[in-house]
């Protein structure tokens, strides 16, 4: 034999698999050292011997049909590469799964097939056990989300319920000022539970895939005022310049999910600033407006400028204020993702964040729609008389906290369980009258055709105002803006509601 044959042997016994060669008959010529280990005979006992004897009983029919037709179109490949449940026999009659390749060879005037066997035990062990992790992985996400889902569904009530509770406590304490301080602190402390409630919410249906955003026209300047009304009083309660650049840009967007972005990035300055300004600029070049909100506050470490997306991640500063949960760039970052945007930030530590959304310009529209806001015609009638709130709610404990609520704010409210009880309701409503409502409610009836079938029945447009625990399943199926109608979402913010009712009952023909 020469040296390179002696190597050659000695590579073919040390192979990890079982090297075996068959005849055109099946019967094996050939086998090395490692079919020995492997199946449990000696080369001696397999010359000669057919290939079946390897293969389990059971599939042994079918075994001398695959050779067969092997060894009529052969081909260099992988036996049954998509058959999970390839077995091969021991001399003791005990069963492996194994994964075997077959390969042509000619010899003289004669075909051969060399086949290596490798014992899958292992490989199939492990890739039933990562099939088993994902699969538990799963599971646990489901559940999570699950409960995530129904927990927060299930605190909307209650929540709703003692807010409005509060807001009555508030007002009845007012003169009673160690009652009152100490009312005002719950109060806060129902604040941030609600906060904590929607941002969960928020987190859980967007990373479930749940919300799918609807494209509008949306006026830069109107999600500009509205977020300057919104944290106007909490920055000028800490002296900050809060400043919004002016623009008569017009987007396409979702407008919730949008302003819900700059909603969390704004609102972050405003937490993390205690001297100086937050700044909302923008500026357009060739492809991208990008809206920049910078802040003069504690900045965030080059070193955990990666991290703060990550839900649940707050960055540990001392002296920083822990106001959050660390799901408010979480929800950025979904957001982001949904609408196409790009939100990257830069940082000075003990100076101030720059927070940068580039906006595609193929999302601006060139030809600004009029801006979507609804007009209320009565809106200028600062004079004008109270009418009556006709409040539809189904859960008893809301229904007597929000009455309380609204009787003591000085207005004259009648409520009924649904829309079977409303009708006694409704039967001398007068112009002026505003029904409050809840999307669901008990029986067949929604509050949308509730308002729908008074309004069928009355010459004017009766106002009203419409609560769900999930504003945007209600948005989708009211499809289009109602006027004189509002949607809040629930648990309600109590200023939201009475400025809702403050605007809708004023009379049209009142000076
Ligand atoms: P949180 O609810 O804690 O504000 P976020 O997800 O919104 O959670 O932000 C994650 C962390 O990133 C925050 O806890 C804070 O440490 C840091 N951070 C975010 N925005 C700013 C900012 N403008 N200035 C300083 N730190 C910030």
């Amino acid at each position: 034999m020469t040296e390179i044959g002696s190597i050659l042997q000695q590579l073919l016994q040390f192979s990890p698999d079982a090297l075996l060669v068959v005849d055109e008959h099946g019967l094996i010529q050939f086998s090395n050292d490692t079919a020995r280990d492997m199946f449990g005979y000696a080369s001696e006992e397999l010359a000669g011997r057919p290939l079946e004897l390897l293969v389990p009983e059971r599939f042994r029919g079918r075994h001398h049909e695959h050779v067969a037709s092997f060894l009529q179109s052969p081909a260099n490949r992988e036996m049954g590469a998509r058959i999970v449940d390839l077995f091969a026999r021991r001399s003791d009659g005990s069963e492996f799964p194994a994964g075997i390749r077959l390969a042509p060879i000619r010899s003289g005037e004669r075909d051969y097939v060399s086949v290596a066997v490798r014992d899958m035990t292992e490989r199939r062990a492990i890739s039933a056990a990562l099939v088993a992790a994902r699969k538990e992985a799963d599971r646990a996400n489901q559940a999570k989300s699950r409960f995530l889902a129904t927990a927060s569904h299930d605190l909307r009530q209650p929540m709703q319920a003692i807010r409005l509770l509060n807001a009555s406590l508030l007002k009845l304490t007012r003169d009673t000022h160690h009652v009152y301080e100490l009312v005002r602190r719950q109060e806060q402390a129902i604040d941030n539970a609600t906060r904590l409630l929607h941002a969960l919410l928020d987190i859980s249906r967007l990373e479930s895939g749940a919300v799918d955003p609807k494209l509008a026209s949306v006026s830069l300047a109107s999600v500009y005022s509205d977020l300057q009304r919104e944290f106007e009083s909490t920055a000028a309660a800490k002296s900050l310049e809060l400043k919004f650049a002016e623009s008569d840009i017009v987007l396409m967007t979702d407008r919730t999910l949008f302003a819900q972005l700059l909603q969390n990035l704004i609102g972050n300055a405003v937490k993390y600033t205690e001297h100086g300004f937050v700044r909302v600029t923008q500026s357009l070049d060739a492809e991208t407006l990008s809206i920049v909100v910078e802040d003069s506050g504690i900045g965030i470490p080059a070193d955990k400028l990666d991290r703060i997306f990550d839900e649940y991640y707050q960055v540990d500063t001392v002296g920083a204020p822990r106001v959050g949960v660390g799901l408010g760039l979480a929800i950025v970052r979904e957001v982001s993702r949904l609408l196409g945007l790009t939100v990257s930030v830069s940082s000075k530590f003990g100076e101030g964040t720059r927070v940068r959304v580039r906006i595609p310009r193929s999302n601006l529209l060139t030809n600004p729609a009029a801006s979507a806001a609804p007009s209320l015609h009565a809106a200028e009638n600062p004079g004008a008389r109270r009418g009556r709130l006709l409040l539809l709610e189904d859960n008893q404990s809301v229904r007597v906290a929000t009455e309380l609520f609204l009787s003591l704010e000085g207005y004259n409210v009648r409520s009924a369980a649904g829309a079977a009880d409303g009708d006694k309701l409704f039967a001398d409503l007068r112009q002026g009258d505003v029904l409050i409502s809840d999307y669901r409610l008990d029986g067949k009836l929604t509050g949308l055709e509730v308002l729908r079938n008074l309004r069928a029945d009355k010459p004017w447009d009766v106002p009203a105002v419409l609560l769900s625990g999930d504003l945007e399943a209600m948005l989708r199926a009211v499809k289009t803006p109602i006027e004189n109608c509002r949607f809040l979402s629930k648990p309600v913010d109590t200023q939201a509601l009475l400025e809702a009712i403050g605007e809708l009952s004023k009379l049209p023909g009142d000076a």
